[in-house]
């Protein structure tokens, strides 16, 4: 019987236990906050952004999110995040990606204080993880972790293949699944004969943005596929291939001219142990670490605010 790893589920018990801890946090004087900023118009990061600031609404966080005119420039963007890497009240900054081509994205996502970068992508938060220290994980890869954790899938030992080396997913994904002990291989697009690799892994995660890339003879039997794709299909011969006989997915495709598929064919879900589908699995989670993302950097930069809550008593001497 193959299993369906519910993203949508396990994000909501992650929310849950987060709104918990905002509410200690706020009987303690502090309420978690989140500046977001997103520059352009880009539909997809709207909505993202959009569906960020609800969240943080409806778990008892605080959010700010600040939209610079088209013609802001990095200089500006650097003021910005210094004002915000000041004030206390904030505790996670976020910078809605990909920017315009105008602004150096590498040179803000740096300056982002390393303690409020709840996105994970400054070079002190990677270099943390990669050293299995305590930091901030990116927020896809740390819900990858999440959904193998309480789906009870053991992780130690297995053979781990991430195809993707992006520094939001790939990268991050591999080096977490390593700290958890499973032999991690790395695919990319100069990797030659991926599937050599991909029919040895216990674990697959795909997250290379290229529709239905994994075909049925490339996954070995039983495996846990992790589908990170989001790609958005909007031919309706591309629908019929990849869903044949899928009466839901026709109505949907009728009724808003595209439907999703992830970078592994849903033909391969029904040789695995387990699978998270698309959408409904993966991309569920990544709103829900932001969030817990932002709780986790409150209670480390303001711990001292927090110790007197938790009553924690510090022997000297
Ligand atoms: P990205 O920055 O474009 O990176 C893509 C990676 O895939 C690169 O490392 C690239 O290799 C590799 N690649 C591309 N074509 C390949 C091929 N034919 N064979 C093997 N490797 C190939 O993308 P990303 O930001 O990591 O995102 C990957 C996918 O995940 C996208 O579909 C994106 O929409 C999705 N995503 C989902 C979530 C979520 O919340 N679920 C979050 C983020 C991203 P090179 O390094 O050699 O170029």
């Amino acid at each position: 019987m193959v299993r369906i790893l519910n993203g949508v589920e396990i994000a909501a018990q992650i929310k849950a236990e987060v709104a918990a801890e905002a509410k200690l946090l706020a009987a303690a004087g502090v309420t978690p906050g989140l500046a977001v900023v997103l520059v352009g118009h880009l539909a997809a990061s709207e909505i993202y952004v959009r569906s960020k600031v609800k969240t943080c609404a409806e778990l008892g966080l605080w959010s700010e999110l600040i939209t610079p005119p088209d013609s802001v420039t990095t200089g500006d963007l650097l003021e910005l995040i210094a004002e915000l890497n000041a004030r206390d009240e904030v505790d996670g900054i976020l910078i809605q990606l990909p920017l315009p081509a105008h602004l150096d994205t590498q040179r803000l996502v740096e300056a982002v204080s390393p303690e409020k970068d709840v996105d994970g992508l400054h070079s002190v938060n990677a270099g943390r993880l990669q050293a299995g220290q305590p930091a901030l994980a990116p927020c896809t890869p740390a819900g990858i972790m999440e959904v193998l954790r309480r789906s009870d899938l053991a992780v130690a030992g297995k053979h781990a293949v991430v195809l993707g080396r992006s520094n939001l997913v790939g990268k991050p994904a591999a080096v977490l699944l390593l700290n958890a002990s499973a032999t991690v291989t790395v695919c990319h697009s100069k990797t030659l004969d991926i599937g050599r690799y991909t029919r040895e892994a216990d674990i697959l995660v795909a997250a290379i943005g290229r529709p239905g890339f994994v075909t049925v003879e490339m996954v070995k039997p039983g495996a846990t596929l992790i589908d990170v794709g989001i790609n958005r299909l909007t031919d309706p011969a591309e629908v019929v291939r990849f869903f044949p006989g899928d009466t839901a997915r026709a109505a949907q495709f009728s009724q808003r001219g595209s439907t999703l598929v992830g970078d592994i064919d849903p033909a391969a879900f029904a040789l695995a142990g387990a699978y998270t589908p698309v959408p409904g699995g993966v991309g569920a989670l990544t709103v829900a670490m932001l969030m817990h993302n932002t709780v986790k950097a409150a209670k480390a930069r303001r711990g001292s605010v927090l110790a007197k809550y938790h009553n924690v008593v510090t022997v000297k001497g």
